[in-house]
């Protein structure tokens, strides 16, 4: 059966990864048709919209979407399309790979980030000169559908450690709600799991991230954790992820457009091609998930590598070392 996928490169480095993640899905010859669509700052000059309707309209009948980047215009862009697909769980993993030379060689963490709620509301106000407000909605159906997502991902990819984090002791309502349903919700399960406290939970993924296994995490929370956790694991550069609903789901790196290196040719690929690993798990061809992701761990471990990694390749050499490999 052929699957239509949608195909958003989006802006900066969006536009250099996202064909270096299509050329790689074209060469395992899966049954895979792409349809690309425009979104991001350089549609939104042209015409005023940042997600044209006939990019949501492709992203909302795809069978999943693969999305690079929006800079300026990132909020509507991305916050719309997770939630055209539906998403209410982002999944990030933070792993590291033999052979590269990251602060914490032994990380292997996956963060599943609510999606739909927390500060991203974007319920903002100005109530006066000099003072603004911003709505932190939490829910209990929001925080139990990530709970369960999560203990279920833990339990189905053989997790030991199931760590909730959170900030209850000041947001007493909104993270108390989500602390107690996720909670409950672990109890359910019949898993083991601990709390943490977000800000201490930082400090520690940093010392000790081997601690460390499925991270349940707040909206904001878990945006911040997984971008620590790419620091300590050798960069933006590697760090892919998937949103996931309950029909549909979107990937893209959890890199943004990299401005500072935009057109230079010279961004890592690998999160994008790695997010297109999870693109191939989520329709069922893991066969070919896992070859891709052992094409990438080669090509990390023995280069050719972009300069974040050290290297002083291109993004084409990667992408073609890694379909080389497969
Ligand atoms: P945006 O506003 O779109 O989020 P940003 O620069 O604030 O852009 P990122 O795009 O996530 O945030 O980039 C943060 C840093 O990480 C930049 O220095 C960027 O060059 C680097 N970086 C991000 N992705 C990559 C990549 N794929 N390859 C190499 N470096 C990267």
């Amino acid at each position: 059966m052929t699957h239509e996928i949608a195909v958003i490169p989006g802006d900066g480095i969006g536009q250099e990864v996202t064909p270096a993640a299509v050329e790689v899905l074209d060469a395992l010859q899966v049954d895979f048709e792409f349809v690309e669509g425009e979104a991001g700052d350089a549609v939104a000059e042209r015409t005023g919209e940042a997600l044209p309707e006939e990019t949501r309209a492709l992203a909302a009948d795809a069978d999943a979407t693969l999305f690079g980047a929006a800079g300026e215009t990132a909020a509507d862009v991305i916050l719309p399309l997770r939630s055209i697909v539906g998403s209410f769980a982002n999944v990030r993993p933070a792993r590291s790979y033999p052979g590269l030379d990251a602060i914490q060689p032994e990380t292997d963490i996956v963060f599943i980030r609510e999606n739909t709620e927390g500060v991203y509301t974007g319920i903002e106000s100005e109530i006066t000169d000099g003072v603004r407000t911003l709505t932190r909605v939490v829910t209990e159906e929001a925080s139990r559908d990530i709970a369960e997502f999560g203990f279920e991902y833990a339990r189905k990819n053989d997790f030991d450690d199931v760590t909730i984090a959170h900030k209850a002791n000041v947001m007493r309502q909104t993270d108390g709600l989500f602390l107690d349903v996720a909670e409950e919700v672990g109890d359910s399960f019949g898993m083991e799991y601990d709390t943490a406290l977000m800000d201490a939970l930082a400090m520690h993924l940093v010392q000790r991230p081997e601690e460390y296994g499925v991270v349940i995490c707040p909206n904001l929370a878990g945006d911040m954790l997984s971008d620590l956790s790419a620091g300590i694991v050798g960069g933006l550069g590697l760090l892919p992820s998937a949103n996931v609903g309950e029909a549909n789901a979107l990937f893209e790196p959890v890199h943004g457009s990299a401005p500072d290196i935009a057109g230079q040719g010279i961004a890592n690929p690998a999160a994008m091609i790695l997010s297109a690993a999870m693109l191939l798990d989520h329709l069922e061809y893991g066969e070919e998930a896992d070859r891709l992701r052992t094409a990438v761990e080669d090509v990390l471990a023995e280069g050719p590598r972009t300069p974040d990694l050290g290297g002083d390749a291109g993004t084409e050499d990667v992408t073609t070392a890694v379909i080389d490999r497969l």
